[in-house]
């Protein structure tokens, strides 16, 4: 059998842009209410690859009122069933792998980067659905029982941002809808075409109209009234801090549940008896990946001054051999999402320069036929960079990578943890003992240990301390997550 996921939307290497422009609305593929769109862009050339609704509040009330009403019956139906229909959901999105990679690659404009995880994650979370248990609880006398009951909050609300649409679309959406709630989508505006192209297959695999639902547009508008609406009863953002602040405040005034997951300022900590073959090539791949553009980049080297020197070398030498081009090239780096982004990660190469941090390679936009049009940038590495400069200190989600040289283990510690933010971190040592050090030492959600972006570990909870947010996406707890608990007393 052979589905269009992607239908309205051109995925080969021309610019045919979308002819329908819907929202997935309950059992409706539906426009704006009031008929208006968005263009979606080929990072690389500028070119109209897509077109989606311009939603409003009026799209999302009619999308939370699809999602409350399929609410009840969903919270019934047995786990066992939700579990199989999200399995059937994870399989068809294997069997369409190719073609979701390469529209999610063509809007974000990356070049492939290996298998694409979302299968796996619904193949996962599809495997929680009947996982979630209470507990028995004791009890003062005999003629009692004690029991918690996790329930669905109900309809709940996911925004998410345009650097990696399919798998946040993926886990958001799996795990909510696994604990028996009904969702609502709201993609980046940049990036929402593989969000779309997920909904069409959630649907095909019998997921019941209304428990999966998307409305497109820009933040201030469908984004803005989705934490605001009144039947929304918990919510979900990922992006930047600002904006999160917003919706929190948002959610504050409305007293319902928030998860936030706001990116990070990530430190690479290598010490003299690292393994400098895997760990050189590894940074530069952590920050060139999707150009810098993932929440969990490593962006500042914290090095031990024995090894600074060599280090420094090695690394320009890698972050010179990242070939740059658009999403259907050969090549390892793609442009930034948009210009704006990159006029952003160029100001910061400017502010790095002022404030005296020497500039090793790149910081520049590269040259070279097929590069003209896209918003692409060079691999940039900064030596000498002090905490306190700006680009130690905020996220650049572009690719630039910072040099911080120390003494000894206690200043690597204090200066990777000398940061606001506090998603991922890494280690590189052969030593046992510091890397359990190190392990409990730094503040951030995820460490890793000789490895920068996760050693690969299936099911791990992902989230951030501090600055880069809270509550935890993937793994059983984000399942868990989506419920409350319900203490149940019974006097027999
Ligand atoms: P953003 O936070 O503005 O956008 C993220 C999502 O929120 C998008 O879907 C957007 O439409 C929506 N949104 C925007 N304003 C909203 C509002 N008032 N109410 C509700 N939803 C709203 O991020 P951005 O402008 O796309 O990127 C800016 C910076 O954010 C980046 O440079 C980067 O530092 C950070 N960022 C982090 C992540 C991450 O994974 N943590 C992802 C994207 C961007």
């Amino acid at each position: 059998m052979t589905t269009d996921t992607t239908a309205g939307t051109d995925t080969g290497t021309g610019s045919a842009p979308t002819a329908g422009a819907t929202h997935l609305i309950g059992d409706a593929w539906v426009p704006a209410a009031d008929g208006r769109t968005i263009d979606v862009l080929d990072p690389s050339t500028g070119e109209v690859v897509g077109r989606v609704p311009r939603g409003t509040a009026t799209d999302v009330d009619a999308a939370v009122a699809a999602a409350r009403e399929a609410f009840p019956a969903w919270r019934d139906t047995s786990a066992t069933e939700r579990g199989r229909l999200l399995l059937r959901w994870a399989e068809l999105v294997e069997r369409h792998a190719d073609e979701l990679d390469r529209l999610e690659s063509r809007e974000v404009g990356r070049p492939h980067w290996g298998p694409p995880p979302m299968a796996r994650m619904l193949t996962f979370l599809a495997g929680q659905a009947d996982k979630v248990q209470g507990l028995s609880l004791p009890t003062h006398t005999p003629d009692v029982l004690g029991l918690t009951l996790r329930e669905p909050y109900g309809v709940v609300a996911s925004i998410i941002p345009w650097n990696a649409p399919g798998p946040m679309f993926a886990n958001d959406t799996g795990a909510a809808i696994a604990a028996g709630n009904t969702v609502v989508v709201k993609p980046a505006e940049d990036a929402p075409l593989t969000p779309l192209a997920l909904a069409r297959l959630a649907r095909e695999a019998g997921i019941p109209p209304g428990v999966v639902n998307v409305v497109t547009g820009y933040g201030h508008e469908a984004g803005a009234a989705l934490p605001a609406h009144p039947d929304v009863a918990r919510v979900g953002f990922t992006g930047s801090p600002e904006t999160g602040s917003a919706v929190m405040a948002t959610c504050a005034r409305r007293l319902v549940p928030l998860h936030l997951e706001l990116g990070g300022k990530s430190p690479q900590v290598v010490f003299p008896d690292a393994d400098l073959d895997r760990a050189i090539p590894a940074i530069v791949a952590g920050i060139t990946l999707n150009t810098g553009q993932i929440c969990a980049a490593g962006s500042r080297v914290v090095v031990d001054r024995s090894i600074r020197a060599e280090v420094v070398e090695r690394l320009a030498a890698e972050m010179a051999a990242v070939s740059v081009g658009p999403w259907h090239a050969r090549a390892r780096m793609g442009p930034l999402i948009n210009a704006r982004q990159r006029d952003r990660v160029l100001g910061y190469v400017r502010t790095g320069r002022e404030e005296g941090a020497r500039l090793v390679t790149g910081g520049g936009t590269p040259t070279g036929s097929g590069l003209d049009r896209g918003f692409f940038v060079e691999p940039t590495l900064f030596d000498d960079v002090d905490p306190g400069m700006t680009i130690a200190r905020e996220e650049i989600f572009g690719p630039v990578l910072s040099v911080l040289a120390v003494d000894d283990e206690s200043e690597a510690l204090d200066v990777a943890n000398d940061t606001d933010y506090g998603l991922v971190a890494s280690v590189w040592t052969r030593d046992v003992g510091r890397a359990v050090r190190m392990s409990r030492g730094l503040a951030a959600g995820q460490v890793a240990v000789n490895a920068a972006l996760g050693a690969g570990v299936i099911g791990g909870p992902f989230g951030g301390y501090r600055r880069s947010g809270f509550g935890r996406t993937m793994g059983a707890d984000a399942v868990l997550e989506h419920t409350q608990v319900k203490t149940v007393s019974i006097r027999g």
